[in-house]
């Protein structure tokens, strides 16, 4: 397997840009020679591991927050209601959830009573 120089920049490993500047060959990266494989390594290597699939029941996380509009809507209003502690709020929470995953959907009975829990009684 022979050396070849790089086709591009002629073996410089330098090419001169319109504004007058030298600049690194962008094919043979400097060396002058040409690197039909080095290039290709390269990109194996650095392969995205955005296909990772969550399909290990116990490296999923748990589900934390409602699914329906509904559901989120209630979600929050619990989170922002000052008058609750935090055990309360993720255990109304977790309740949503679990209504959700009963039923489809909140009903309004479900979200009446939620919200009668989480706003201060005026009376
Ligand atoms: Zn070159």
């Amino acid at each position: 397997m022979g050396i070849e120089p790089c086709g591009v920049c002629g073996g410089d490993g330098q090419m001169t840009n319109s504004f007058g500047n030298s600049a690194r060959c962008p094919s043979c990266h400097g060396t002058g020679r040409r690197s039909d494989d080095g290039g290709m390594r390269d990109v194996t290597k650095t392969k995205p591991s955005h296909h990772r699939q969550p399909s290990r029941a116990d490296a999923a996380p748990k589900q934390q927050w409602p699914s329906t509009f509904e559901g989120e809507q209630l979600a929050i209003q619990v989170r922002d209601c000052p008058s609750v502690s935090a055990e309360t709020k993720a255990k109304l929470t977790l309740e949503i959830i679990e209504h959700e995953s009963t039923h489809g959907r909140c009903t309004e009975t479900f979200l009446k009573k939620i919200r009668k829990q989480v706003r201060p009684a005026t009376g």
